[in-house]
């Protein structure tokens, strides 16, 4: 019989985020684990792999591929409205208990998971580009599982991607290091990173350490890449005002310009004891980033529950730019400068060229790939 593992090794090519070492040993830099892997064994993730040396890993299948409006991403300053083809393979390199993706991310590490081989689909990057532009995507995204494991499938992807003039973008845990940003960097246009904690204990529980996550929103940022950031209010995992404070601060250090979407946490997977997370408690946590100084400050999950927290307003005058409820661009403002009508501030953001090709009162909701 073949198993998933068996048929995913299949689909595998040579991978280039690696240092050699010594007796066929390497070192495989596509995430911040930095895992030392001997020939026949494999890394944390378990999707990259030693075979007699050489780095294996994930390439030519999606597990997952939809059409999903971009602010479902959530993107609120990479062009609103827009269709984002979006594809994820299998794996994760973190094991987080509220894991909203735990059927794909997690169905090499959690035996409890028996995922049937035939969710994967052969493909290859021009046909996923070619599904984007049949169904008038303009951003193609990858996401579902930690797109940093399978960086060199995406970065295929991004390369056709990019010559039929679409924007590439990552939503990713931020587990990355220097070396996959500046692999991911010639491909990519905008990264978003999840910022789950500002305890590194917490966030050790999670596979992950709390450092590399900050690094990577300062390195991305620094290297020009689009960044957004998004917490997931977790209720009495991350959501003390202290905790909240820090995590504003640290965002508004980097850049008051770096959208900050606070998002309402369901029990999903294997944490189903909190409670789902309040209106009231996302707008402590908005006001708590407008008060750090964050121009940009969203609250998501709860559509039309948050108020103003969906729109974008002008940091300079104050002008209502974009209305949103939930996934749909209800009105835009922007002009084609990228700028407040009203004021003339910019507006920091990816923008359309023509603010009348927006579209408004959109589909809303993720569609099937024709
Ligand atoms: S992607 Fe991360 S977890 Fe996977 S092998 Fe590389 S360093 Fe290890």
């Amino acid at each position: 019989m073949v198993t998933l593992a068996d048929r995913l090794d299949q689909l595998t090519r040579q991978g280039d985020l690696l240092q050699p070492l010594e007796n066929g040993a390497l070192r495989c830099v596509a995430c911040a684990h930095r895992c030392l892997i001997k020939p026949g064994r494999r890394g944390i993730c378990k999707v990259r792999f030693n075979q007699d040396g050489e780095l294996r890993v994930p390439w030519g299948y999606v597990a997952a591929l939809q059409v999903d409006p971009i602010e479902k991403k959530p993107f609120a300053h990479l062009m609103p409205g827009a269709e984002a083809l979006t594809f994820g393979m299998l794996g994760c390199d973190f094991h987080c208990d509220y894991c909203q993706n735990w059927l794909t991310s997690q169905a090499l590490r959690d035996p409890q998971i028996d995922l049937d081989p035939a969710y994967i689909h052969r493909v290859s990057p021009e046909n996923l580009v070619a599904h984007a532009l049949r169904n008038g995507a303009q951003v193609v995204v990858s996401s579902y599982n930690e797109p940093l494991i399978t960086a060199e499938w995406a970065v295929d992807v991004f390369k056709v991607a990019r010559q039929q003039g679409l924007l590439c973008a990552f939503v990713s845990n931020g587990n990355a290091t220097p070396e996959a940003l500046a692999y991911l960097r010639p491909h990519l246009d905008a990264y978003k990173v999840d910022l789950k904690t500002m305890q590194d204990r917490q966030y050790r529980r999670l596979g992950g350490v709390l450092q590399h996550v900050l690094d990577t929103i300062k390195n991305a940022h620094a290297l020009g890449l689009w960044v957004e950031v998004v917490t997931l209010i977790v209720p009495g995992f991350n959501d003390s005002p202290e905790e909240l404070w820090d995590a504003a601060r640290y965002i508004a250090s980097v850049s008051k310009d770096i959208p900050w979407h606070v998002t309402a946490f369901h029990p999903d997977y294997k944490m189903t004891d909190p409670p789902p997370t309040s209106a009231r408690s996302l707008q402590q946590a908005a006001d708590i980033g407008q008060e750090a100084g964050l121009h940009y400050v969203y609250a998501g999950n709860l559509p039309g529950r948050v108020g103003s927290l969906e729109d974008t307003f002008c940091p300079q005058c104050s002008e209502r730019l974009i209305a949103r409820r939930g996934y749909v661009v209800m009105d835009y403002r922007i002009t084609a400068e990228g700028t407040c009508p009203r004021c003339g501030q910019k507006i920091a953001g990816v923008w359309p060229q023509d603010p009348n090709q927006v579209r408004l009162n959109g589909f809303g909701y993720p569609r099937r790939v024709r």
